[in-house]
Formats: structure tokens, C-alpha cells, sequence
């Protein structure tokens, strides 16, 4: 695979996302950290409704993960319209939508979006100088893929 660059803006677009058992956790991750504010949040479908609840200000909301969110998420990561995803799945129980939660957190490595899955990493995440700074991220060489197979 070859590699090129993309600018990762100073205003992140971040995708946060939180299995049942893990939405209390993310709510409170959220709300003690006013910065998100300064960027532009998307979230699954009962995830983003509940945080903004909690955070009083809009999220862009995709359909609820089992139905398809996780998958939304990960398209738009694929297509560059995400920056950072935030998503803390839960270690203790099966999904019936397992498999979109490995394709959401397979096409984020192929982009190398970074990937927050607990809050140790959320915390450190957020607190990098680079959350509010642009960054020349590396992903896949599109053009030079595709001039390889066709
Ligand atoms: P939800 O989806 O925010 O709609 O609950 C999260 C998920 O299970 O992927």
C-alpha cells in the first residue's frame, strides 16, 4: 500500500459512540470536557440523543448503531468526514451488530483515525495539544490503488 496525506482540520469532527452498558461512562466522559464544544460532534442514534440531552447543544445524529450507525460512521471515516472516533464498546457483552463493530473499528485503522475505546484513552486523547491543532494525518493512496487493479 502506498500512503499520501490528508489535513485533519483544526476543528475536529468527532464520532462518539457507546454500547448500552457503557453510555453512562461516556456521558460523564463528556460532559467533564466543555472543550468538545469547539468541535463538531456526531454520534449514533441513542448515544448523540442522550448526550445531548446532557450536553445541551446539538450532535449530528446517525441512525442507532444496530440499525446501521456504526456503519454510517464508518463510511464517513472511509470518505473523510470523520476525524477521531470515540467508542467505548462494551468487553462484556455480545451485540447482534458485532460485526459492524469490527468494520467500524477496522475501516478507522485503515484511515488512521485515532481511536479512543475506554476513557484512559479518551482522556488522553483529548488532552493531546494536536486535538486543537491541524494535523497531516497518512492514509491509503487512493488513486495509486486504484491504478494498480484497473
Ligand atoms: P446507539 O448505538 O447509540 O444507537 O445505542 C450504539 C451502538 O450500539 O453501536
Amino acid at each position: 500500500m502506498k500512503y499520501t496525506h490528508a489535513e485533519v482540520p483544526t476543528k475536529k469532527r468527532i464520532a462518539l459512540v457507546a454500547h448500552d452498558n457503557k453510555k453512562q461512562e461516556l456521558i460523564e466522559w463528556a460532559c467533564a470536557h466543555p472543550l468538545l464544544k469547539n468541535h463538531t460532534l456526531f454520534a449514533t442514534g441513542s448515544t448523540g440523543t442522550l448526550l445531548e440531552r446532557a450536553l445541551d447543544y446539538p450532535i449530528e445524529k446517525f441512525l442507532s448503531g444496530p440499525l446501521g450507525g456504526d456503519q454510517q460512521i464508518g463510511a464517513n471515516i472511509a470518505t473523510g468526514g470523520i476525524d477521531v472516533l470515540i467508542f467505548f464498546w462494551d468487553p462484556f457483552e455480545p451485540m447482534p451488530h458485532d460485526p459492524d463493530v469490527k468494520a467500524l473499528l477496522r475501516i478507522a485503522s485503515v484511515w488512521n483515525v485515532p481511536v479512543a475505546c475506554n476513557v484512559t484513552t479518551a482522556n488522553y486523547l483529548i488532552s493531546s495539544p494536536l486535538i486543537n491543532e491541524s494535523y497531516s494525518r497518512e492514509i491509503p493512496d487512493y488513486q495509486n490503488y486504484m491504478s494498480g487493479r484497473v
